[in-house]
């Protein structure tokens, strides 16, 4: 086998809380894995950056009750197996694998008579059932799951690789029958390995695409650098159903320090009685929604932000935890009391100025609940997948319970597979060819990819972000399709890296949600074409 060709049971690709657990599980039932980041290090995610919390179970809590909400959440689009499945199955997943397995470091109630776990509440839940760790839940998730893996002989990690294509039966093999053959498979990835600055094509049984979402394709987002939606992109080039790509959630509450990055404040701030008001000081969600207030479900707390921000012609809101959280707010939220200090605000003293910013993606690759695409071979799991669970707007700290949930079924789908002999012949894994590599006619002119990065995350603001509207949407497209064909050529005739990749598939994930949210004439949950309405 040619040095730029290597093969493995199963690629997964994405270090997060979908891809990890994929890992752990599949590698627990004697799969061999091999698990890919792009970035340095593998615990560098949006996962490693949830503050919230995790859906578990509340006192007096039902499947039932949660399918509830949920779906009141989702406006009603939602999946009924996805939401009933993760009902049933995903708080028993956390206990099995975070709480009892990798004793992951939530808070419990201090002084209770068996320190048991404590559980606080967010928007559009109707009880306290989610599981947090102070306001790095995420954080302590992620590094509980890499240490599990790293203690895994059958698992090799790989950083500093980010995934090109997917290799499928009737694009890559260079037997010409094959191009016939109805019903393509999916058998691996080209993979380019920053290091070598060269493509290899990894070959598997099962892939797993767990890259997470595309938050990054937005000038002002929650999150990690470089999540553009490759897998997204990936998959739907080879041939996979990508479906509901308008519903972008905007998250309400960032922190608002004008040029920075935009920096999560927990819903879970509100959670614990933060109450959100204008700059004249009115305590503003009431007027909105006046049963829920500021645990209303986040596109409308969303929409209210922004209705706020127009008619007083003022820059950001306000959210006040310094009068309404009671107990040590320190203790409660650390990572974000010492974020904000370090900006100047002193949140147990004063109000803290927040903006919506782009946070979730609901819609994705179209998968099953065993996480099985429409390609056979291939599964998606996590925020890059779409499962129907989220419908049209996300519950709260649902995602991760989505990724773990979703991720555990995958593997133990690809294990019975590879168990009972599901799996492609060597003599058809040795017709892929390998990756052919472009021209490099152009050097690669980084002043070039800011700029069009900067085009495209500022249309994707301005024209396909909180409000939208047809005349947006339409100048969007045109302008997105422009500069694609421009970034296509620009893709062939350059040298690759990943930073001309990461470019590549922005433009076309932006692209993806532009056109969806066009097809869209309803205004439903966090797909909105027109300004939201102040309830009388
Ligand atoms: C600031 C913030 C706070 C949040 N808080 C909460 C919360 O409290 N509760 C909750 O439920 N949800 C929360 N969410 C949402 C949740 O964290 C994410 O939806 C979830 O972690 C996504 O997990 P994932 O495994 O799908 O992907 P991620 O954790 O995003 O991981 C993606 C992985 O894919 C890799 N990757 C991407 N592209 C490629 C490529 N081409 N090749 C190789 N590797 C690639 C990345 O390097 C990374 O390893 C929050 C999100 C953010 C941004």
């Amino acid at each position: 086998m040619s040095r730029s060709i290597k093969q493995t049971e199963c690629l997964i690709i994405g270090t997060g809380i979908a891809g990890a657990t994929s890992a752990l599980v599949a590698a627990k039932e004697g799969i061999n894995v091999t698990l890919i980041t792009k970035r340095s290090h593998p615990t560098i995610t949006n996962t490693n950056l949830a503050q919230g919390g995790i859906v578990y179970k509340g006192e007096s809590d039902s499947p039932q009750l949660l399918k509830k909400d949920i779906i009141r959440a989702g406006r009603g689009i939602n999946s009924i197996e996805a939401v009933e499945f993760l009902s049933e199955k995903g708080p028993q997943i956390v206990k099995e694998l975070l709480i009892d397995e990798l004793h992951v470091n939530f808070t419990h109630i201090r002084g209770s008579e068996d320190e048991a776990l404590d559980l606080t509440r967010e928007g559009a839940h109707s009880i306290n059932r989610i599981l947090y760790s102070a306001d790095h839940t995420g954080k302590d998730i992620e590094s509980a799951l890499i240490a599990a893996l790293q203690r895994q002989d059958n698992v090799e990690v790989i950083t500093g690789a980010t995934a090109v294509d997917i290799i499928t039966l009737q694009h890559h093999s260079k037997n010409i029958q094959s191009r016939y053959v109805l019903g393509d498979r999916c058998l691996g990835a080209y993979v380019f390995m920053h290091e070598e600055k060269e493509v290899a094509a990894i070959l598997a049984q099962y892939t797993v695409i767990a890259t997470g979402g595309l938050g990054d394709i937005y000038i002002h987002s929650t999150s990690e650098k470089g999540i553009v939606g490759d897998g997204i992109v990936m998959a739907k080039r080879a041939g996979a159903r990508v479906i509901n790509m308008e519903f972008i959630q905007f998250h309400p509450t960032t922190f608002y320090v004008p040029g920075k990055r935009r920096f999560l404040i927990s819903e879970a701030v509100r959670g614990e009685g933060a109450r959100l008001k204008n700059l004249r000081g009115e305590y503003f969600m009431e007027r909105y929604n006046p049963q829920l207030k500021d645990l209303a479900p986040r596109d409308e707390v969303t929409a209210a932000i922004w209705m706020e921000m127009i008619k007083n012609k003022q820059e950001y809101v306000l959210l006040d935890v310094a009068n309404h959280v009671h107990g040590n707010i320190e203790e409660r939220f650390p990572t974000i009391c010492r974020t904000c200090k370090d900006a100047g605000i002193d949140i147990t003293n004063e109000p803290v100025p927040v903006v919506p910013a782009a946070h979730y993606l609901c819609g994705g690759i179209h998968v099953n609940t065993q996480g099985r695409t429409t390609l056979n071979g291939l599964y998606a799991v996590g925020e890059v997948s779409c499962t129907g669970l989220h419908g049209a707007n996300r519950l709260a700290s649902t995602s991760l319970l989505e990724g773990l949930t979703w991720g555990y079924f995958a593997a133990k789908d690809m294990a019975w597979r590879i168990h009972t002999k599901e799996i492609v012949e060597q003599k058809t894994m040795n017709t892929v060819r390998e990756w052919i590599p472009t021209r490099k006619v152009e050097k690669e002119d980084p002043a070039l990819i800011a700029q069009d990065w900067m085009m495209i995350k500022n249309t994707m603001w301005n024209y396909v972000g909180i409000v939208r509207s047809r005349s947006r949407l339409k100048r969007a497209l045109e302008d997105l399709r422009h500069m694609y064909l421009r970034i296509e050529d620009f893709y062939k005739e350059t040298p690759i890296s990943k930073d001309i990749i990461s470019l590549f598939h922005g433009t076309q994930s932006a692209i993806m949600v532009t056109v969806a949210a066009s097809r869209n004439n309803k205004s439903i949950g966090c797909h909105m074409i027109s300004p939201p309405a102040e309830k009388s």
